[in-house]
């Protein structure tokens, strides 16, 4: 099974991506925990390309290209490989995110970005895609509270606009797909988060 968290800054994918592997991990399923952009050593090289460089932004089209090539290469190396020996996969951000910042955000059109998806992705597509879903004020602060720890990305440093236009294109990508997607409240504490997520996977995967 593959399973894909999506959602703005802050919203704490990269945590609950860790803690259902655990929970899945606990009732006797394979599972790894993964990223985009990166992912696989050389995709995580092309993150610090596609992360850097706020002073000279890429165009959209070349962004959304490289987003392309490092989740070509993470599905290659990591992902295809965990499926195929029956692990779970859960990814801390997929295609949707190039729906939503390049598509959305950055205005590339759907059709090109359909096109790049259909060459980079295939057949592999998500089994259920979580939306962790959060004003965009309460995204914001929490990425600057983590802001201490780390580095800040050219991208957490958008407007407050850029995010609330952010969390809608979420919300209309998980409107459109309800098969596929669950919008999960991400407002609450971890545990909460973690609990809603788990619930939302139990209904609909029967692990
Ligand atoms: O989720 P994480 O913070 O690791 O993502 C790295 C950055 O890349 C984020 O700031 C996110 O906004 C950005 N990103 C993007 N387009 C994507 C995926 C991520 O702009 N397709």
């Amino acid at each position: 099974r593959f399973i894909t968290l999506e959602g703005g800054e802050g919203a704490g994918k990269s945590t609950q991506a860790r803690r259902l592997v655990a929970a899945l991990s606990a009732c006797g399923v394979a599972a790894i925990a993964t990223r985009e952009p990166g992912g696989s050593p050389r995709a995580e090289e092309i993150r610090a390309v596609l992360l850097s460089g706020a002073a000279e932004r890429l165009s959209p089209v070349a962004e959304t290209l490289l987003f392309a090539a490092a989740r070509a290469d993470h599905l290659d190396k990591t992902i295809r490989p965990a499926l195929a020996r029956g692990a779970w996969v859960v990814c801390d951000r997929f295609a949707d995110s190039t729906r939503a910042y390049q598509g959305a955000l950055g205005g590339v059109p759907d059709d090109t970005l359909s096109a790049v998806e259909r060459i980079a992705v295939g057949d592999t597509r998500p089994d259920l895609t979580l939306v962790l879903d959060l004003a965009a004020e309460t995204g914001l602060a929490r990425a600057a509270a983590r802001r201490g720890q780390g580095e800040v990305d050219r991208f957490e440093q958008e407007s407050l606009g850029f995010h609330q236009a952010l969390r809608q294109a979420f919300l209309r990508i998980a409107a459109a797909e309800p098969a596929r997607c669950a919008v999960v409240d991400a407002s609450g504490s971890e545990d909460a988060v973690a609990a809603a997520i788990w619930a939302e996977v139990a209904r609909r995967l029967r692990p």
